[in-house]
């Protein structure tokens, strides 16, 4: 249910219908609008009309059902798009669009380093690099786990880029969060709720990425899981899903970008790299992202992509990464959309 407070209300009116909501037995999250302050109760469906009776309290206008399953992830309860903060300087979800680039797997100081100067050069503004790497054969490379890690630390530091890593373990959140600005879910664990659980506690920015097989409802009731447990930082990244089609590693759905930002308020990435899984089709499908309202892009970068460890085809070399950011920048621009680089940074 969506409990709208009024205009003016008090801390403790509100506080009254914060005690009443889990005395009834659901979980109140208090979303504070520019103009009003609403409540997204939470909790089990059946019985939820008591929740009904918070309009008779002082501070309440009224309370709606909301339709959709997911709640907090919702347009209902949220109707302005939420901006996540990867760091003071780098919003997603905002007027600029966000480019996230890197190699697919962090393999050498060399190697990262390289890349995350080539890609801040090129105008990225974050850094990725797996280090724990889901494969789907246990005798590929596996990524260099924690070592990769400092490694990544280090391309940090030497470029200032903030960076993004995949966690596939609920075990791995305090070592992951020791260097990463935000964690990935990679497509194989959308629906791993036990992770989605774990990751809802903690305090850094994940970046969700849609299933091979997960269905856009399925997709924002993963997000919902994040959410319910109270981390709102959640960005969703359509990285393409699973079709008869076998021309393309997968099929990139670019109109799940608007249906997406239709229902909720999260912002929506696009990674047209595992979408297509070749290089030649990564700059035109970022332009069509960037076309059908995209907050951003992640793109795998590789300085050797012919000796990648994992995605070299997909995988573009820094030169056609720096050609593609020059046309994307005018076609952002065209779009009515912000650019910034790294360098534009105060
Ligand atoms: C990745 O980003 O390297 C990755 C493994 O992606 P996905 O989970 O979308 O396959
Ligand atoms: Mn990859």
């Amino acid at each position: 249910m969506i409990i709208v407070m009024k205009a003016k209300t008090t801390p403790e009116e509100l506080q009254e219908v914060l005690d009443t909501i889990k005395e009834l037995g659901y979980q109140p999250h208090v979303i504070y609008g520019t103009e009003r302050t609403v409540i997204g109760a939470v909790g089990s469906e059946r019985g939820k009309d008591k929740l009904l009776a918070l309009e008779t309290l002082p501070g309440v206008e009224k309370v709606v059902p909301i339709l959709q399953p997911y709640k907090l992830a919702s347009r209902e309860v949220k109707q302005s798009q939420s901006i996540i903060s990867i760091t003071d300087e780098v919003l997603i979800g905002g007027d600029e669009i966000v480019v996230i680039a890197g190699p697919c797997s962090i393999e050498s100081e060399q190697q990262i380093i390289e890349t995350a100067a080539a890609v801040k050069k090129a105008g990225a503004t974050v850094l990725r690099g797996g280090a724990f790497k889901p494969r789907t054969s246990p005798y590929s490379f596996q990524g260099l786990e924690e070592e990769g890690l400092i490694l990544l630390d280090k391309a940090r530091q030497v470029t200032g880029l903030p960076v993004v890593t995949e966690i596939m373990n609920p075990g791995d959140i305090d070592l992951i969060s020791q260097y990463a600005d935000m964690l990935q879910v990679g497509a194989r664990n959308v629906q791993n709720f036990a992770l989605l659980k774990a990751l809802g506690k903690c305090k850094k920015p994940v970046l969700l990425k849609r299933g091979m097989m997960t269905t856009i409802e399925e997709f924002l009731m993963s997000a919902e899981y994040i959410l319910s447990e109270g981390n709102m930082q959640v960005i969703l990244c359509e990285r393409g899903i699973r079709t008869f089609e076998t021309a393309t590693r997968n099929t990139l759905d670019l109109s799940a970008v608007p249906l997406l930002k239709e229902r909720t308020h999260l912002p929506v990435i696009v990674d047209p790299s595992h979408g297509t899984g070749h290089w030649k089709l990564v700059a035109p499908m970022s332009f069509a992202a960037v076309a059908a309202g995209a907050d951003g892009l992640m793109i795998e970068v590789h300085p050797h992509p012919d000796h990648a460890q994992s995605d070299g085809i997909q995988s573009l070399k820094p030169d056609k990464f720096s050609e593609m950011m020059r046309r994307l920048e005018q076609f952002a621009k065209a779009a009515g959309r912000g650019w910034r680089r790294a360098a534009d940074f105060a």
